[in-house]
């Protein structure tokens, strides 16, 4: 079975972590060199996680209560939860299926005089052409903040110059996960003091809770090597146990209550260290790598499936979703030949305000739907890749296909930055 739950870490850095659990460390040292990985040290601020940096941003800017904060239509359902704790509320701005893009006249639409802020997530690997937003943002005052949790491909980005804050998360299913950590980019310097002075008054995150996280994902990790894996699951199947539901309980990190409690402290030591070494080690041939992979998919894929984000200008392949029309099917059929796949995830909708049912996210509706991720993973080799596509050939009718999309799909041509040789 190929496996769609990766964990994108090395033993190498598991041995790592088991070492530096009792080493001694020095917190301040390891936070300036995390800065130091990128562009613009002096904006740069580690958290425990995105969300942690997200309820801190809130909490300094201290917006009147009832203030509107647009967001992308579609992410993980603490972002908005951490939006509303904070007395603001909460506006989805629907998507565009093709890009993955808030739609420009969702947003004019659901501006009014009480909107402060929009939330930008670059979903699945893409990249949200930023301009015409800032433009809409500049004209109506609003604070543009970026999340690029699922769009981080190296150091050398820190987002969009004016984007008021940039986010990149590291947390377990992310791009070189340190198992946890979050990297904000805040570009105003007045906010970024006020930030820093209430994450300083934070407890430190328990040494021990870093290593309960680490043990649970080490054995994740053992259990996703695939002969495994596949005794595993064909036992959660003959038991009907609902595995997808499990994991993704399981790999939220902060879960049940108290979850904002969970949020509110400073990374521990080694959880600075270990973000501090995949930061170091990154290697951006991973992400051209996983580029060429999703192209070869794309290149054999039957024609006109629809994907989220294919005409994205800019796509680093996160993740490699697809539409279906009967997705439960389709992922039936794809495990029967030994492809593990996922359905929305963690991604959720953001509901419109109850009196505002006219900006109810029709379009992120429909992706979440039918939305299936195939598992394309770094040990996979082309013949498998081409396999997959054979499957998905045979599979047309459970897929979403777009009639007058039958030509070859355009694949843009993409330069990764190597900082290290720059
Ligand atoms: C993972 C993710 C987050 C949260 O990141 P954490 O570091 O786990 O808090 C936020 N937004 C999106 C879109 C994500 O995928």
């Amino acid at each position: 079975m190929w496996m769609r739950m990766r964990f994108d870490l090395g033993w190498r850095d598991v041995a790592f972590g088991v070492r530096s659990m009792c080493a001694r460390l020095d917190r301040d040292a390891l936070n300036r060199r995390i800065r130091e990985c990128w562009p613009r040290p002096e904006q740069m601020v580690p958290f425990l996680s995105v969300r942690s940096g997200f309820d801190l941003l809130w909490a300094s800017l201290d917006l009147p209560p009832g203030s509107e904060v647009l967001m992308s239509a579609l992410t993980i359902p603490d972002m908005v939860r951490i939006v509303e704790h904070h007395g603001l509320l909460p506006v989805p701005v629907d998507l565009n299926a093709a890009n993955m893009a808030p739609e420009l006249n969702a947003i004019r639409r659901a501006i009014t005089p009480a909107t402060r802020a929009i939330v930008v997530a670059h979903l699945f690997g893409t990249r949200v052409l930023l301009e015409p937003i800032l433009e809409i943002a500049r004209q109506h005052g609003l604070l543009v903040i970026e999340d690029c949790a699922q769009a981080f491909d190296g150091c050398h980005d820190d987002g969009h110059p004016n984007a008021d804050v940039t986010m990149f998360s590291f947390g377990p299913i992310k791009t070189i996960t340190a198992l946890g950590g979050g990297v904000l980019c805040v570009r105003n310097a007045e906010l970024l003091a006020k930030i820093e002075s209430l994450h300083g008054l934070y407890p430190v995150q328990s040494r021990g809770s870093y290593l309960k996280r680490f043990t649970k994902y080490s054995v994740l990790m053992g259990l996703s090597s695939r002969p495994l894996c596949d005794a595993i699951l064909a036992m959660y199947r003959a038991a009907g146990f609902d595995y997808d539901h499990w994991i993704n309980g399981v790999v939220r990190a902060f879960p049940g209550p108290g979850w904002l409690e969970g949020l509110r402290h400073q990374p521990s030591a080694p959880l600075l260290a270990m973000l501090e070494r995949r930061l170091r080690m990154f290697n951006p041939a991973w992400i051209t790598a996983r580029i060429a992979r999703a192209q070869h998919l794309i290149r054999r894929l039957p024609a006109g499936v629809v994907r989220p984000g294919s005409a994205a200008r800019d796509n680093s392949y996160w993740v490699f979703p697809v539409l279906a029309d009967d997705p439960g099917r389709l992922a039936a059929e794809l495990a029967e030949a030994g492809f593990d796949t996922t359905r929305g995830g963690s991604l959720r909708p953001v509901e419109p305000p109850e009196d505002r049912p006219e900006l109810d996210p029709k379009t992120a509706r429909r992706i979440l739907a039918g939305m299936v991720f195939m598992p394309l993973c770094p040990q996979m080799p082309r013949r498998e890749i081409e396999r997959l596509a054979g499957v998905l050939g045979q599979l047309e009718d459970c897929l979403i296909i777009d009639p007058t999309k039958v030509e070859p799909p355009k694949i843009f041509p993409r330069t990764v930055v190597d900082v290290r040789s720059g």
